[in-house]
């Protein structure tokens, strides 16, 4: 066994991805994974989904048994949290004082949730919702006929929404923009939720400008700016995130919205590479630097920057992907729509629960929203994985192929 030491800072997605790839890469070092939540790496994803609606087990949740950690020589430091990266000294320091030097460090440290400066956001039952401590904690407060508030129409929220609902409570989702996934979708498919959501019993109102949580020794409503209130026994906010580059700022690694990486998943120090949700790296398909909040981002990072460790380099080439589950509704996401200026639908979004929206930026396709629609996900996939664009009188026509659009 060589003398090295990886180790990697963080334990979920991108940390098991990568300890796994040093290992299948030839990485006869040490490898320690320090994660500052108490259990191995598991699937945030079911958080709001699954997990909340009470449909999977904690045990379930897990990204490998923790046994294959030990089989496999990784040391998980769980429940410690790194305050310092001394780059001179290549050492890491903990929470409590511990040291653990390092040949090689990866930075997998996530996002953090965005905070709401508000009044009685520190009331008893008023949440974020990121690790499986927060909806443990949630959980508490769900239960039929109970009345929630979720602040922030994204996908969290949203899934959130449906996973409560679920669970036959009432529940409102306030949304500061004009419509729901705003950010991320055309119009036609916020249209579409808003709609299912509202046949599903859940009370969107759009335009909320929220003023305060109100409650005594918990939280009992939301009042918003325009006199509303809103009763509730749970809020829950979800604003978005911010990427954890705290340790790599103070270390003097390069930072701009996020921990900026090369195409190796390296740093501005190369003996420290990053993968996930905290990095900002370049993707040449879209020719533009991206941070993206997607499973698919930090397996497919992580894999290169395990790669880079063990010395064999490859350039990051990844498609963007995501996913969304509501109700019975399975959204299927590939590529980035961010910048179109036209979208072609298949399907009708404005009565039924199947449809795909194709965006266009001028002549080329950018992405794809599928919901219960998987050919039309995987198709468009291949199709921007192998650079290929599409005809869109025929991917609008549901008679034809949807193979014959492309070429
Ligand atoms: C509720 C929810 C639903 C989601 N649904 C989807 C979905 O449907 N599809 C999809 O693709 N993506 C989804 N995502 C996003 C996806 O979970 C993230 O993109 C993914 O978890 C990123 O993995 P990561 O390893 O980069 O970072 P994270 O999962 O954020 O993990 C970072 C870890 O690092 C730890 N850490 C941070 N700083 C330190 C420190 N100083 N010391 C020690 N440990 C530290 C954190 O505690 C955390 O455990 C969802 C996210 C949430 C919260």
């Amino acid at each position: 066994m060589s003398d090295e030491h990886a180790v990697i800072i963080g334990a979920s997605h991108a940390a098991a991805q990568l300890s796994a790839g040093l290992r299948q890469g030839g990485w006869e070092g040490r490898i320690s994974i320090v994660g500052a939540e108490a259990i191995p790496p598991y699937h945030r994803p079911p958080l709001s989904k699954d997990y909340l609606a009470g449909d999977k087990h904690a045990d379930e949740l897990l990204i490998r048994p923790a046994t294959y950690y030990e089989q496999q020589g990784i040391d998980l430091v769980l429940g410690s949290r790194v305050t310092r990266i001394d780059r001179a000294g290549k050492e890491i320091e903990l929470h409590d004082g511990g040291r653990i030097p390092y040949s090689k460090l990866a930075l997998t440290t996530g996002a953090h949730v965005r905070k709401l400066d508000i009044a009685g956001g520190e009331l008893d039952g008023v949440f974020y919702l990121r690790d499986l401590n927060d909806v443990d904690r949630i959980r508490a407060y769900v239960g039929p006929g109970k009345s929630a508030v979720i602040i922030g129409g994204g996908y969290i929220g949203l899934e959130t929404a449906a996973s409560l609902r679920k669970q036959d409570m009432a529940v409102t989702v306030l949304e500061a923009m004009p419509r729901v996934l705003q950010r991320v979708t055309a119009p036609e498919v916020s249209a579409f939720y808003s709609r299912v959501h509202a046949e599903e019993g859940v009370n969107i109102i759009t335009d909320a400008q929220v003023q305060a949580i109100e409650g005594g020794a918990g939280v009992e409503g939301v009042s918003l700016a325009d006199g509303t209130r809103i009763a509730a026994d749970l809020v829950i906010i979800g604003v978005g995130v911010i990427p954890a580059t705290e340790l790599a700022e103070a270390a003097g690694l390069e930072v701009n919205n996020g921990i900026v990486v090369d195409e190796y998943a390296r740093t501005s120090d190369h003996d420290i590479v990053a993968a996930g949700d905290c990095t900002f790296h370049y993707n040449p398909i879209y020719d533009r630097h991206l941070r993206l909040e997607s499973v698919q981002n930090a397996t497919d990072q992580a894999k290169l920057a395990a790669g880079t460790l063990c010395g064999k380099l490859e350039a990051y080439n990844a498609l963007p992907w995501f996913w969304s589950d509501q109700y019975d509704l399975k959204l299927q996401i590939a590529g980035l729509s961010q910048g179109f200026d036209r979208v072609v639908m298949r399907g009708d979004s404005e009565t039924g629960r199947s449809f795909a929206a194709f965006y266009f930026g001028g002549d080329r396709l950018l992405a794809v929203d599928a919901v219960n629609r998987p050919k039309e996900f995987m198709s468009v996939r291949r199709a921007l994985g192998q650079g290929q664009s599409a005809d869109p009188a025929l991917l609008a026509d549901e008679s034809a192929d949807i193979k014959a659009a492309f070429s």
